[in-house]
């Protein structure tokens, strides 16, 4: 269901002009000669505005590096006096961010963990009201939206209106080339719901590796979102805690120097081509969604029919040959394989629920 979040935009309360705004700095703060010299290195950086380490890590299981704690929060201050970077921490408990605003701490972000839960997420609202500062609500570890749109809210219900969505991928049990797949519909859907919030993207945490940063990054700015998280360290290879998805400063300037921002507008003659070739599809969306419900009504007959005379809903026989049938003509008008498959098994899955359904409501006995 869509939200209207009261939300002042980026733009007003952080000074930056180039996009993407980029959102960079270790996974973890370890020691103040680790944080100072990343944050020097990464002010060079023109989109880099804000840097961002963690002090309180979430770690899966215990022994291993926990985060500095409260003493990082000290060499945050420094960067602040050294560079022009605003700093930004994760909080997951009111005690973090208490801390946090007592060291001047500019940004606060809850992460992904603290996400799923309502009663954590609810603690820290209650420790932001009456507070000024702009925090970003990671999405859930668990692919689901309305859980992050509860989160923004319930900060947002505190009084928090410098809001921020950030996408850092989400948990799947399929095999993935991903630590945590983008599933991109997610953040779409959060965008139709919630219009004016702005998304960040975090290609660190959807990654888990370097390789795939500028693929998901690009991917990021094609489909217009407002910015980039992406995790630096000096020495990468030697971080306490998400070694394999940080990269060097210096390479995430040559990262950044790859991304090709696409106009988002275009001129008369191309927003007409556009509008006509919209049209199209909506005309061609209006004829499948007509031909659908004829096939689905053509089902029902079926099933009753097949009711009548006593005969079971699934004949694999015929799904067999549905299958093999259609995905050879499919083939030859282009389509692909697997969108194919999936799209004849959703048919006759609901071939089967509407059969099913016929079949419990009038038992010819
Ligand atoms: C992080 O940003 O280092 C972090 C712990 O991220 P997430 O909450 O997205 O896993
Ligand atoms: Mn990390």
């Amino acid at each position: 269901m869509a939200t209207n979040l009261e939300i002042i935009p980026i733009k007003e309360w952080l000074d930056y002009k180039e996009h993407p705004l980029v959102i960079s700095g270790p996974c973890s703060a370890e020691n103040e000669e680790q944080v100072i010299n990343t944050a020097k290195q990464l002010a060079q950086i023109h989109n880099v505005k804000v840097y961002r380490a963690g002090l309180w890590k979430p770690r899966t299981r215990p022994n291993y590096f926990e985060g500095v704690g409260s003493k990082g929060l000290v060499w945050l201050q420094r960067v602040k006096e050294e560079t022009n970077l605003k700093v930004a921490v994760e909080v997951a408990k009111p005690s973090h961010i208490e801390k946090c605003l007592a060291h001047g701490i500019d940004i606060l972000w809850i992460g992904a963990r603290t996400v799923v839960n309502p009663f954590s997420v609810q603690e820290i609202a209650e420790a932001l009201k009456g507070v000024d500062i702009p925090v970003m609500v990671k999405n859930p570890i668990n692919p689901d939206l309305t859980l992050w749109m509860g989160a923004l809210e319930r900060v947002n219900k505190s009084g928090i209106k410098k809001l921020v969505a950030v996408h850092r991928g989400f948990y799947s049990l399929n095999q993935s080339m991903y630590r945590n797949p983008p599933m991109w519909e997610i953040p779409i859907e959060l965008k139709r719901l919630v219009p004016n919030i702005p998304i960040i993207v975090d290609p660190s945490h959807i990654c888990g590796n370097k390789e795939l940063l500028l693929d998901i990054s690009q991917k990021a700015m094609d489909l217009e979102m407002d910015g980039l998280m992406i995790e630096s360290h000096i020495k990468p290879w030697a971080a306490l805690s998400d070694a394999k998805q940080q990269i060097e400063p210096k390479n995430l300037k040559l990262l950044l120097g790859k991304i090709v921002i696409r106009e988002m507008r275009g001129t008369k003659e191309f927003e007409n081509k556009l509008t006509s070739y919209r049209n199209q599809i909506d005309e061609i969306d209006d004829e499948l969604l007509d031909i659908l419900g004829r096939r689905l009504k053509i089902v029902d007959e079926i099933g009753q029919y097949k009711n009548e005379h006593k005969i079971t809903i699934l004949q694999l026989k015929r799904w067999s040959y549905i299958i093999e049938d259609r995905l050879k003509k499919g083939l030859k008008h282009n389509l692909d394989r697997d969108f194919l498959q999936k799209l004849l098994e959703l048919m006759h899955a609901e071939s089967l629920r509407i059969q099913t359904e016929i079949m419990n409501k009038t038992p010819e006995n």
